[in-house]
């Protein structure tokens, strides 16, 4: 494949350019490879490293809360033992399959993309990044624009201003901010949240805490599932790896289907089972009531997720509590609660969410106008109405992140392929049907959502811009369903047909 070439002085051109090298931008790469081998590519990544999340969160006992059959490649085995994998694993799947691909060299780390403005004339973006370690700012042109920068701000994670913060003692962290100095050794820790990474945090920091407090503002549906899919492991032995991991995939993505076909089916009836689930694995008086009882029906907001039961474990032998309260001000020692109840403690994680950033914080133009993202519709989840040549990676809310970036990938090869077989060189999303009703991009109730939702675009009401959150369905329209489908409108920019056929601008068809 050909390396970047230079334009000019002042921009660098490739086909595709794709923004962050984490999870989706290295599948992006291996995809562009794979299907589309004869275009150029950059990975233009803010960063210094490879990995995304996976690099970047380091708090104890970080694991990923899906399991791996559908969260790594579908184009890469998961041989390891463990489905709920740790961070670090997770981070090797993707550098490895970095490494192996040859995708490295095609990373310009350091990069963090600021602007990207379409021209139609020239049927090219010129995005523009900054570089974090000269500060100089940087010009790249392409052909199409391909966000895979994930879905939150790298910059910090959201902490509530709670009152008396100032006035605490110990010490404050946010698991997006971790640092090896952190010690929880024989201290007392309360966790604030209920949400993945608080559930992963305490049963890990019981191990070794004096004592651990999870104290949350309301309960959060949590599940407790095996670490290791024994039968992957055993079908591992007798069958290719291929087979074993596409066999295993499909059990999960039809089990995680069916679950959440319940769940909309028959909400009350799914609800007291998950209850009834972690009361089993809690002692006989504990108080499932008020702090295992969500007020709202399972996912509607993302169900956590316990490998082996840990935390249940943790609460069992009294190295963790849950306290369901809310926070009147920290004190010198600790907390004070609503109820009156103080917490003593010496660190405090606030596991109180992440920023939501759209369009992973890019000011986009088409044609010299600013784009507001939140103006737009969603085309099958991956395009926007409006915007030429330009997709976003974005996984799943209710199953792993890659089936949806894997199915995403393969339609953006396709679509290349096809303008490239056709000679066009602007595919444009457009809604002509004046009876799409513009809904939210997401319905979760969780607040993390509810801050940022009205930044986002907005799903429609039919397809494809309707977001059905569901694999097979996804499928179907992704893999196999046709390109040219009558809302994609392709069509061939003056000037750039005439670069093409190498004959002067005016004497090119439109
Ligand atoms: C703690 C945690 C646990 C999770 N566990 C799961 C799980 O178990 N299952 C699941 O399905 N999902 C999970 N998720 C969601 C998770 O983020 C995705 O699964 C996946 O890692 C996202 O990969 P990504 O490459 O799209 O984004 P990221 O991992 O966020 O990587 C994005 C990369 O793009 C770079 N970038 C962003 N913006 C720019 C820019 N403007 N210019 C240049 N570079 C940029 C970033 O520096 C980063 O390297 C979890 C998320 C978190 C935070």
């Amino acid at each position: 494949m050909a390396q970047v070439q230079s334009l000019s002085t002042a921009a660098q051109h490739v086909d595709v350019l794709i923004v962050g090298a984490g999870l989706s931008g290295i599948g992006a790469a291996h995809h562009l490879q794979a299907d589309c081998p004869r275009k150029t590519y950059a990975i233009l990544e803010g960063r210094e490293t490879i990995g995304g999340t996976w690099d970047l969160f380091r708090y104890p006992g970080i694991r990923s809360d899906s399991d791996m059959y559908t969260l790594g490649y579908n184009f890469r085995p998961w041989t390891e033992q463990k489905a709920i994998a740790d961070g670090p694993s997770i981070l090797k799947h993707v550098r490895d399959t970095a490494t192996e691909g040859g995708i490295e060299k095609h990373i310009r780390f350091r990069h963090m993309v600021k602007r990207a403005s379409w021209s139609t004339p020239d049927a090219l973006w010129t995005v523009e990044a900054q570089r974090s370690d000269t500060g100089e700012t940087v010009r790249f042109t392409c052909s199409f624009l391909f966000l895979c920068g994930g879905y939150y701000s790298y910059e910090s994670g959201f902490t509530p201003d709670f009152p008396g913060m100032d006035v605490f003692k110990g010490r404050i962290a946010h698991p997006q901010q971790w640092t090896p100095d952190i010690d929880h050794a024989g201290k007392r820790v309360v966790v604030i949240g209920s949400g993945a990474t608080a559930v992963t945090l305490v049963p890990e920091m019981a191990k070794t805490a004096a004592h651990v407090t999870m104290l949350q503002r309301s309960p959060t549906y949590v599940v407790s599932a095996p670490a290791e899919d024994k039968l992957a492991n055993r079908m591992r032995r007798f069958l290719p790896a291929k087979m074993a991991y596409g066999l295993t995939r499909w059990k999960k993505v039809l089990l995680g289907m069916f679950f959440y076909r319940l769940t909309r089916k028959n909400p009350a009836g799914v609800k007291q089972r998950l209850i009834k689930m972690a009361a089993d694995q809690l002692p006989k008086d504990y108080d499932v009531a008020t702090h295992l009882t969500p007020r709202y029906n399972p996912w509607d907001q993302r169900v956590c997720l316990v490998p082996d039961g840990d935390l249940f474990k943790a609460i069992g032998n009294g190295s963790a509590e849950i306290v369901t309260d809310h926070i009147e001000t920290f004190t010198e020692t600790g907390l004070k609660l609503a109820s009156g109840k103080t917490i003593d403690a010496d660190l405090i994680v606030t596991a109180t969410g992440l920023r939501l950033e759209v369009w992973n914080g890019l000011e986009v133009s088409v044609d010299g106008v600013r784009i507001d993202p939140a103006k737009t519709l969603t085309y099958k989840g991956m395009m926007y109405s409006g915007v030429p040549n330009f997709a976003s990676s974005f996984g799943y809310t209710n199953a792993s992140w890659t089936l949806k970036c894997d199915l995403t990938c393969a339609y953006v090869c396709r679509l290349l392929n096809h303008m490239d077989k056709t000679g066009l060189r602007q595919c444009t999303p457009r809604n002509t049907d004046p009876d799409i009703q513009e809904l939210p991009w997401l319905d979760f109730t969780s607040g993390y959502v509810q801050r940022s939702i009205d930044r986002f675009p907005k799903q429609g009401s039919k397809t494809p811009w309707k977001l059905y959150q569901n694999y097979a369905r996804d499928l179907a329209m992704l893999r196999w369903g046709k390109v040219k489908d009558g809302i994609m409108e392709f069509s061939n920019p003056r000037a750039a047909a005439a670069k093409l056929a190498r004959i002067p601008v005016a004497e090119a068809a439109e």
